[in-house]
């Protein structure tokens, strides 16, 4: 194949590396182009749903994630002064998917298992410090500028998926909007070694209070037991450094679950919290994917889960347009399946969650409360609950368009 035949992908974070792991599977050639000198080891995203466990299957990825993750079979919805309110068991999924349960692990742990796999495929280079800056597309290809410890470097290829993330260049050099708003509020994100499952909080947990609602998840970490991280807003008039104090955080954590020594605080990081869509995935040759193309608050992880899906969707296409299996507009159905999906479900239900958790009237909260309680108790209520929480009616309705 000639060198513009070859993919270039803009991001080496989980969406890219993972389009670039399936189509080098499927004998298209790609080119990662990273900005980092390694793999990002930030504290993000570290839940998997039953649909990104079975898209990721055929190439591996999710036996090797099994392996070490956490999976996580109920969750819980609680109100920080009356305590539980609802358990969920997702064995209620199991004549839905051969995953019916969460699995818990980090991003970061994640990202080197795709390059492992990567670097055995002779067709997949992934360049580190490489930092796109400009992308400029004719009728027959396109041209990828980028910084590297060379200099500026230019790379020819047919394709671009710009997989970079909120920021997106790629989004941006092909003048596509990304639509919606910014909370106010910073998220925080803090471990501890602290054991909640010993307190009687399922691994999966979100606490609702009118100001400081919070979710816990048990994260492996290195192993067992693992870490436990709350996540939260912050005070709007909070600057980050207040906000990330130990005697802030200790408050913070001590309110969900008072104990009498402090707690053991492992990491901590604060981010800014978008719900935005692009107005489209795709303008000719450049088509992007996860961050890049929808953003959403973490409020029942769908963000990295929906990145994935999305890589696996576009690049499944993209390989029958490369071997000339489909033409050109067979991609315009990536773009109808996975923005829909995201609108309709995702941007939907992650804003739903955070006004469930935040509510501030203490009626309209309560009464909410209520509603999850006793869907809780009737299997197909909570069934229905769990088809949405689990992103398995997202994946469905996407694939039902055709
Ligand atoms: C602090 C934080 C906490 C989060 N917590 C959660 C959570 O708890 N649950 C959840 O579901 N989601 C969470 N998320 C969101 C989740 O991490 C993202 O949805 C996920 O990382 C998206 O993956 P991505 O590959 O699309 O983008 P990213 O992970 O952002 O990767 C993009 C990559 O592109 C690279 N890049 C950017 N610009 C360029 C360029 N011009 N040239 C070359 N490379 C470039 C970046 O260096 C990066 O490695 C969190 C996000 C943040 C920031």
């Amino acid at each position: 194949m000639k060198a513009r035949e070859k993919v270039i992908i803009v991001g080496g974070g989980p969406v890219g590396l993972l389009c670039a792991l399936n189509l080098a599977s499927h004998d298209v050639p790609v080119l990662v182009l990273e900005s980092h000198p390694e793999l990002f080891m930030d504290l993000r995203a570290g839940s998997f749903h039953p649909p990104t466990l079975e898209v990721m299957e055929p190439l591996g990825l999710t036996a090797k994630l099994l392996d070490i993750g956490i999976p996580v079979h109920k969750w819980q919805l609680r109100d920080r002064n009356k305590g539980i309110i609802a358990t969920f068991e997702l064995s209620l999924l199991g004549d839905e998917t051969p995953f019916p349960f969460r699995l818990h692990l980090e991003q970061h742990r994640f990202t080197p298992i795709v390059l492992e796999e990567l670097r055995k495929l002779p067709n997949a280079e992934v360049r580190f410090s490489s930092h796109v800056e400009n992308i400029a597309q004719t009728d027959s290809g396109v041209r990828v500028t980028a910084r590297t410890p060379d200099g500026e470097e230019a790379f020819e290829s047919t394709w671009v998926i710009g997989a970079d993330g909120g920021g997106s260049v790629v989004r941006n050099c092909a003048d596509i909007e990304f639509e919606g708003f910014t909370f106010p509020e910073r998220f925080a994100l803090i471990s501890t070694t602290h054991d909640l499952g010993h307190d009687g909080f399922t691994d999966t947990a979100y606490i609702s209070h009118p100001v400081e609602w919070c979710a816990v998840f048990r994260l492996p970490d290195q192993g067992p037991p693992g870490l436990w991280r709350f996540l939260y807003g912050c005070d709007p008039d909070e600057s980050e450094q207040d906000a990330l104090s130990t005697p802030r955080i200790e408050r913070r954590l001590q309110s969900v679950q008072p104990k009498s020594t402090p707690y053991d605080i492992v990491h901590r990081t604060i981010y800014r919290v978008h719900q935005r869509v692009a107005t489209t995935f795709r303008n000719g040759r450049l088509l992007i994917a996860g961050d890049a193309a929808h953003l959403n608050n973490p409020i029942g992880g769908f963000g990295l889960n929906c990145g994935l899906q999305d890589a696996m969707n576009l690049t499944d296409k993209l390989i029958r347009v490369i071997h000339a299996d489909a033409s050109d507009d067979f991609l315009g159905l990536y773009v109808r399946q996975r923005r829909t999906a995201n609108i309709e479900y995702v941007q939907e239900a992650s804003i739903r969650n955070k006004r469930l958790l935040e509510e501030t009237d203490e009626s309209v909260r309560l009464s909410r409360l209520d509603d999850m309680r006793r869907s809780s108790l009737d299997p197909s209520l909570a069934k229905a609950v769990l088809m949405r929480s689990s992103m398995i009616d997202s994946m469905r309705r996407a694939n039902s368009i055709v």
